[in-house]
């Protein structure tokens, strides 16, 4: 049910720039006491770019790059994007129809180019073993700097690693540290490798982080958070994030993240501030002290 002061609030809210799903949502918020972030696209921008590129075949990087562009154009992962992006806008190379393609979410993506048949993505994704013995410390290093590695296999193995840097949202520490001050704990959730995770959560200033999440480990995650804090929320953007946000208590979604996200979250950032988020749990607690 909607009381007066509720629907003032979400009123309240919609200017601010949050959309409630209802007035239950926001009356939750006063009693948060855990928050999940998503990191890509969520906590960053979601607008990686190319940094590096390092091939170790015969094959030349145009070659290389023509490859992976033109199957990761057939994904709408960021990572796809700013790959495509990179291909086409920077090195201005024509991209090929591939053969064929399968979007493995949270993994990465399979398809067939000039009789290869290519894996694009994480290293266990693409054979951990194989990565380990491509490697020697450079993409280790690469990490630690917060950058993405997608590593590239065909037919033969490692081709090369594309790396990629996701720029944190401006608002994003601040209002980490106000959820913090409110005595909320802050924990990041991603998909993405360790290295890469911690030098993020460092960045951000979350209490903790989980690497290596696939979309049910979120999900299992918040479960795990639920039986231990009385109110949850989950922060995404992503269709691996919807899961875990209608598993949440109060599922939270960017306003450019993608439909799945938004159809499923309870309350929506309509322009992706973070900070948002901090002012809501205020505003829910005054109205609390309002009604009672
Ligand atoms: P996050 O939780 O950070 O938003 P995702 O769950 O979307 O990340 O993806 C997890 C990881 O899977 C990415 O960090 C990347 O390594 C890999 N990945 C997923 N989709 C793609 C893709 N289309 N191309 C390359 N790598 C991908
Ligand atoms: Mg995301």
């Amino acid at each position: 049910s909607i009381t007066p002061a509720s629907l003032s609030a979400i009123s309240n809210g919609a200017r601010k720039g949050m959309l409630f799903k209802g007035g239950v949502h926001l009356e939750r918020l006063a009693h948060l006491k855990a928050i999940a972030f998503d990191k890509t696209g969520t906590l960053t921008k979601g607008a990686p770019e190319v940094t590096d590129v390092i091939v170790r075949s015969s094959m030349s990087e145009d070659e290389f790059l023509v490859k992976i562009g033109s199957i990761e154009r057939q994904s709408n992962h960021p990572l796809a994007q700013a790959i495509v992006h990179y291909v086409r806008g920077e090195k201005e190379l024509q991209l090929v129809q591939p053969d064929s393609l399968e979007d493995v979410p949270g993994w990465g993506v399979i398809g067939s180019v000039g009789n290869q048949s290519w894996k694009i993505g994480k290293a266990d994704f693409v054979g951990k073993e194989l990565v380990e013995h491509f490697e020697d410390n450079v993409a280790a290093k690469l990490a630690e700097e917060g950058k993405t590695i997608v590593y590239a296999k065909d037919d033969e193995g490692i081709v090369g690693l594309i790396a990629l840097k996701d720029i944190v949202r401006e608002e994003a520490i601040a209002a980490i540290e106000q959820l913090k001050e409110l005595g909320v704990y802050t924990i990041m959730l991603t998909g993405d490798s360790e290295k890469t995770a911690e030098a993020i959560s460092k960045e951000t200033h979350v209490n903790d982080y989980i690497a290596e999440c696939l979309p049910e480990n979120k999900v299992e995650h918040i479960k795990h958070l639920k039986t231990k804090y009385e109110t949850v929320s989950m922060v995404g953007d992503g269709i691996n994030d919807a899961p875990a946000l209608a598993t949440s208590h109060v599922g939270v979604a960017m306003g450019e993240g993608t439909d799945v996200a938004l159809e499923t979250a309870d309350i929506v950032l309509m322009k992706n501030d973070l900070s948002r988020i901090a002012e809501a749990v205020k505003l829910s607690k005054r109205m609390n002290r309002i009604v009672k």
